[in-house]
């Protein structure tokens, strides 16, 4: 081969290595997606704001304290305004630009941590409390999973979460008695689960659970019509979108999920399209 040819090949070459770069970014971020309709509120899903642990399956969940200031910042500039989960389903007319950030199973860090940062931003959040949070919990999908990283996390204890309630920043939304797969179980249990975890929370911190999460985002039209039965007037998914008030069933609102291992050029595209990528 002369040295032309050679250099041909090697120019074609990285042009196809950029290009297959470019493509795989783009696929990675979806960036050309148009943003949905600012009007529409965007409901963020988190379960911890903390340091990640090492080799932990979970670090997912975890969203770095300075990340999350970042977030609440940039969320405070550009324009949007914090509402309680239960405010896109009791006729409160929503500002211009809403966010909605939802907390699921009830870590201590979520006051520990983040409500400081909340509180300075100004932001105020819906936590999914799992009623029974003294060992008998489980974030087990399967119970054939080994480990049960999250059984083991420090969770709220009913005098810290009066204390978040007290705050005003604070509303408590249900996610049942032991976070149950509900799809699992038989119908008289995931109407137990649904059911006494809302009146029970209700009575103890005297506050009326007004939204539901589904443990794991898992059910059907069984856990849409228990969770109905048993007061709720709306309920979250793990379906990563936009909620379209217009369109979607207020009992399975989907979420923006925040994912503790992206930056904020993630975080920025989710908040715009609902999603990451082409994908998630
Ligand atoms: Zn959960």
């Amino acid at each position: 081969m002369n040295l032309f040819a050679l250099q041909t090949v090697v120019l074609s070459s990285s042009a196809i290595a950029t290009m297959l770069v470019a493509v795989g970014l783009s696929c990675r971020y979806a960036w050309w997606k148009p943003p949905v309709n600012w009007s529409m509120p965007r409901v963020l899903m988190y379960h911890m704001v903390s340091p990640h642990r090492k080799k932990a399956r979970f670090n997912k969940l975890r969203v770095l304290p300075e990340r999350f200031e970042e977030q609440l910042a940039w969320l405070q500039e550009n324009g949007f305004q914090f509402v309680f989960a239960s405010q896109l389903c009791d006729g409160t007319k929503l500002p211009g630009k809403t966010v909605c950030l939802t907390f699921d199973d009830g870590y201590a860090d979520n006051l520990l941590i983040a409500d400081p940062i909340m509180e300075k931003y100004g932001a105020v959040g819906t936590l999914y409390l799992v009623e029974d949070r003294s060992g008998g919990w489980s974030s087990k999908k399967k119970s054939h999973h080994e480990d049960d990283e999250l059984a083991s996390e420090p969770k709220l204890t009913d005098l810290q979460v009066e204390q978040m309630l007290q705050s005003g920043r604070w509303e408590l939304g249900g996610h049942t008695v032991t976070h149950a797969n509900l799809p699992n179980l038989d119908g008289d249990e995931a109407a137990r689960e649904i059911t006494d975890s809302r009146n029970r929370l209700t009575e103890q911190f005297g506050q009326e659970l007004k939204t539901f999460a589904y443990p794991f985002g898992l059910l059907g039209d069984r856990e849409v019509r228990l969770a109905r039965e048993a007061g709720y007037s709306a309920a979250v998914t793990t379906e990563p979108r936009i909620y379209d008030a217009a369109h979607d069933d207020l009992m399975m609102i989907p979420r923006i999920k925040v994912s503790g291992t992206e930056g904020m050029a993630a975080f920025a595209i989710r908040i715009r399209t609902g999603q990451r990528g082409l994908l998630k």
